[in-house]
């Protein structure tokens, strides 16, 4: 089957068992995460990748987690990573004895016990798996103290970065002891015309490209991003799988922005998160001790405009200092109800769409969600037309 592994890995956290069922879907898929808690029980957790994910179409790097409440988008390098594992779609049941995290890679998936990841932050936790397991390209969705708390403002964070869960799906890893999931991608996906797909899909992007200004990095999709402030501190721009037009820019705090050589162990932050950004600029903080604030939000798990609105109702003028305070308390904070990319689109169901496809909101936000030119991309790796 083109662009799918066809199985469906099973993992019962309370026994550590896990199993697999055949998956016959190259069509469109978009329920299936739903459908999989209706037959594997509302309380789970499904972690699933887009039919087009991994292709050469622009952008085409979304995995997604979904819960009984909601789908957040995977994104940077895991959503490709996690396809490349073996399985299409991971169902996380039950809930662990002891503290651990799921290890995924070349279709084997097995719980790990970590007992002292309730004393790591989620970047610590990052880094010890990757040590553990001996790869430092494992892709890593975290949790942190705020999760393990089951603060309804928990923030999942990807591979150290934050700006995909907007409502407290961290929460959601805390209630099962459950204090990451990891994985890594080492195999192959096949399609049906390998020379087509790819010179349809560069064509689709030049097509793309000529109707855009120079890219700036979170600038392009972003004006809070073009402040002198902002700029100055930018060392560089950073696409995920697949995207010629990236939104991400990696400003550094702690040390010389044009310094090439990361000189410092927490020298900066990934920006993609737009409303975080907004609601520093509400709270009165510069660029930099935004970033500072995003760097310890993600390290706690924490959700940061939940963060950052509870410290503006608390003081009229916060500052890194008192935010840091109140994410050493684990406060019952409420987070905002809708996600990031989710206000990419005003239809929810382009936005369902593109999640389904693989594809990333926000950039097709900003091209034009063309779907027929999507189609004939899609078709050449396929075999088959896309709906
Ligand atoms: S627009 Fe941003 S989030 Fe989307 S694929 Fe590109 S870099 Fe990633």
């Amino acid at each position: 089957m083109n662009l799918r592994n066809g199985k469906i890995g099973i993992i019962d956290l309370s026994t550590g068992e896990s199993s697999e069922e055949d998956f016959a879907g190259d069509v469109l898929t978009e329920g299936v995460p739903r459908e999989l808690l209706e037959k594997h029980g509302p309380d789970s957790i499904v972690l699933g990748t887009g039919l087009l994910t991994g292709s050469l179409i622009p952008a085409s790097c979304v995995g997604t987690l979904t819960t009984g409440r909601h789908t957040m988008p995977i994104l940077g390098h895991a959503g490709i990573e996690l396809k490349l594992t073996g399985f299409d779609f991971l169902v996380l049941k039950g809930k662990a004895s002891n503290w651990g995290y799921i290890w995924i890679r070349d279709g084997i998936m097995e719980f790990v016990e970590m007992p002292e990841s309730p004393q790591l932050n989620s970047w610590q936790r990052t880094e010890k798996i990757r040590s553990d397991q001996g790869d430092s390209k494992i892709q890593v969705l975290s949790g942190g103290p705020w999760c393990d708390a089951g603060s309804p403002a928990a923030q999942l964070v990807v591979d150290h970065w934050g700006g995909e869960d907007k409502v407290g799906m961290g929460a959601e890893f805390g209630k099962r002891n459950l204090a990451a999931v990891a994985f890594r991608g080492m195999g192959e996906l096949e399609v049906a015309d390998p020379e087509a797909h790819f010179e349809k899909s560069v064509a689709l992007m030049r097509g793309h490209l000529s109707r855009l200004a120079l890219n700036k990095g979170l600038q392009s999709y972003y004006e809070g991003a073009a402040v002198d402030d902002f700029v100055s501190l930018a060392h560089r721009y950073i696409g995920c799988y697949g995207c010629p037009y990236p939104c991400r820019s990696y400003l550094k705090t702690e040390e010389d922005p044009k310094e090439m050589r990361l000189m410092h162990k927490e020298p900066g932050y990934l920006h993609y998160d737009i409303p975080a950004l907004e609601m520093a600029t509400k709270v009165g903080l510069s660029p930099r001790d935004a970033t500072r604030v995003l760097v310890r939000c993600a390290r706690a798990g924490a959700e940061p405009v939940a963060v950052m609105a509870a410290a503006l109702a608390s003081s009229a003028h916060p500052d890194v200092v008192s935010i840091d305070a109140l994410l050493a308390r684990h406060d019952d904070i409420r987070p905002a109800s809708k996600g990031n990319f989710e206000l990419s689109f005003p239809a929810l169901k382009d936005y369902e769409t593109c999640l389904g496809l693989g594809l990333c909101p926000r950039y097709w936000a900003k091209v034009g969600f063309d779907i027929g030119a999507i189609s004939s991309c899609a078709e050449s790796a396929l075999g088959h037309k896309l709906m």
